[in-house]
């Protein structure tokens, strides 16, 4: 099937509320442009160098999401354009995006991560953590915290999926407000049980452009 087919297929199966991040790593510009004129905003990228060359080549009105694990070092190259950084895993790191955003005279939106996986290799706060880092960033003035992003053990226990769902849905709706309203769960293969735990952001790659190589 085709990017659009797909594309129109998932936007009908999933809540009108849900935001959609199409995933486009590693797909080439045509593809986006291609989901572009179907009406899709968002797109998604977890490589700097790759997000700022697509940036350039597509239409201003795109907002970019980063969504991979980001190195201090390289915020500033993103900081004049991102919508939102959906990785913050680090004081470190949200520090220096507060400090490029000021620079760039903006303010950033930002979400941390949660660890929610088992696997070790996979990067974001503890949960216990949270509630610290969130005081420590109501002292930054250039970044907004809209929430908090997760990516579940690679798996198709459901059981296993479901409760690290539940989770970070549990720890969300304690720091829900009005500023903090966006829980990013949920990929191509668990998206439907991400939505029943509360997910109000999926982000999809392969469901949308097909298998990456
Ligand atoms: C690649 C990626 C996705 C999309 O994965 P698919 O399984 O292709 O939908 C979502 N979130 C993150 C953080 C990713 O790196």
């Amino acid at each position: 099937m085709g990017i659009k087919k797909n594309l129109k297929k998932l936007l009908n199966s999933i809540p009108k509320e849900i935001t959609l991040v199409a995933v486009s790593k590693t797909k080439p510009i045509s593809d986006i442009f291609v989901a572009y004129e179907s009406g899709q905003r968002i797109f998604g990228e977890n490589k700097v160098q790759e997000l700022e060359m697509k940036h350039t080549k597509l239409p201003s009105d795109i907002k970019w999401h980063v969504i991979g694990h980001l190195q201090s070092n390289k915020v500033k190259y993103i900081a004049p354009f991102i919508s939102l950084i959906q990785a913050v895993d680090s004081l470190k790191l949200l520090k220096e995006i507060n400090r490029r955003a000021k620079q760039n005279n903006r303010i950033i939106n930002c979400l941390l991560q949660v660890h929610i996986a088992s696997e070790r290799t996979k990067f974001g706060f503890e949960i216990n953590e949270i509630n610290e880092i969130l005081d420590e960033s109501n002292k930054l003035e250039n970044i907004c915290i809209k929430g908090l992003m997760g990516m579940a053990t690679f798996t198709e226990e459901k059981s296993q999926l479901n409760s690290e769902f539940t989770k970070i849905n549990n720890l969300f709706k304690k720091i829900k407000n009005k500023k903090i309203n966006t829980l990013s769960i949920g990929m191509s293969g668990d998206y439907e049980l991400a939505i029943n735990n509360g997910s109000t952001m999926i982000r999809i790659g392969s469901t949308i452009f097909g298998n990456r190589k």
